[in-house]
């Protein structure tokens, strides 16, 4: 077996061919009463009903703020066989209820909640790699309508064509994230280490596209301190963010987690109050937005168009 598939499954990742599943550290602190994800403070899903995975684990990108291991040359992972939606779906859910078993007997578990959680209802594709890359992604977000879950899907922005796809054959995800921590192509290139002669033409496309697109957008920046986080970048992320022209905006700060600590570490961090700081200068350029909630654990604040459009309506979970 190849080392990647040997190091992921050490942090306690469940593979399935070219996708995973891994237990959220939000999930567990909600499954013992102790706090949330800033998703269910800002749009009202539920940490602990979550599933978070990925359809698939390789991505063109090399980020230097990813929390994943992405100096193991995931390129390198083979792919045997494309694997059917319905199968991914069911083996997260398996997979999460074995993860979670341990779980199970900590004394301060919310037995009401762990009881919940072993059908999860929402899928956050969102784990690692680029979910765009999978073939029928659109037959894994429709079939995940169909069997009444949420799904938040989080892409780079790099494959324009396959969110005009998802528009077309109906399947677009609950709520459509691209990340943008780049104002400009000269810092895209330094934060992804992306080479591709039209990559950054192509994230421009997916903006675009994402104006037009019928479910709930957002756009994600990442901050970093000494990199994407000067004042004389706002105006260049105003006019991408006007481009997309999407519900809601997440700034937040970059965090010293996982395998990202050995490329950055906490000195590059923002405290809660820089990220509010710097949201608060976006909004100055930017109109038609302003601010609308904040997590101070997650150092993240949300900036939106219309404060009613926040929650996801319950009946959905
Ligand atoms: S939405 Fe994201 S952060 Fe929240 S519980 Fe799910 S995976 Fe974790």
């Amino acid at each position: 077996m190849l080392k990647v598939e040997n190091i992921l499954k050490k942090q306690h990742y469940a593979l399935f061919g070219h996708s995973a599943t891994k237990i959220c550290r939000w999930t567990k602190k909600s499954l013992v009463d102790e706090d949330f994800c800033y998703k269910e403070k800002f749009y009202g899903i539920k940490s602990h009903l979550c599933c978070q995975m990925t359809p698939w684990l390789s991505c063109q990108n090399e980020c230097i703020h990813c929390w994943r291991p992405i100096e193991l040359n995931f390129k390198k992972l083979k792919v045997i066989k494309i694997e059917d939606p319905k199968k991914i779906i069911s083996s997260c859910i398996v997979s999460q209820k074995r993860l979670l078993t341990g779980f199970g007997g900590n004394s301060r578990i919310n037995k009401k909640k762990f009881k919940e959680a072993q059908e999860p209802r929402h899928f956050a594709i969102s784990l690692i790699g680029e979910p765009t890359l999978y073939p029928k992604l659109s037959e894994l977000i429709k079939e995940l309508r169909k069997q009444g879950k949420t799904s938040f899907l989080v892409t780079n922005g790099l494959l324009p064509e396959k969110l005009k796809e998802l528009h077309e054959k109906n399947a677009l995800p609950t709520q459509l994230y691209i990340s943008l921590n780049y104002p400009n192509e000269k810092i895209f290139r330094k934060f992804t280490k992306n080479e591709g002669k039209d990559s950054w033409k192509k994230l421009n496309k997916s903006l675009s596209l994402l104006s037009q697109l019928p479910t709930r957008r957002v756009i994600r920046i990442t901050l970093v301190k000494r990199l994407n986080a000067e004042d004389k970048m706002l105006k260049d992320y105003a006019k991408l963010i006007k481009k997309a022209s999407p519900d809601f905006v997440e700034v937040k700060s970059y965090m010293a987690v996982g395998f990202s600590r050995k490329r950055l570490g906490y000195e590059r961090m923002l405290s809660h109050e820089e990220v509010k700081e710097y949201a608060k200068k976006l909004l100055e350029v930017l109109d038609k937005y302003k601010f609308l909630d904040e997590k101070k654990e997650s150092r993240v604040v949300l900036i939106g168009k219309d404060k009613s459009k926040r929650r996801i309506k319950e009946e959905k979970f």
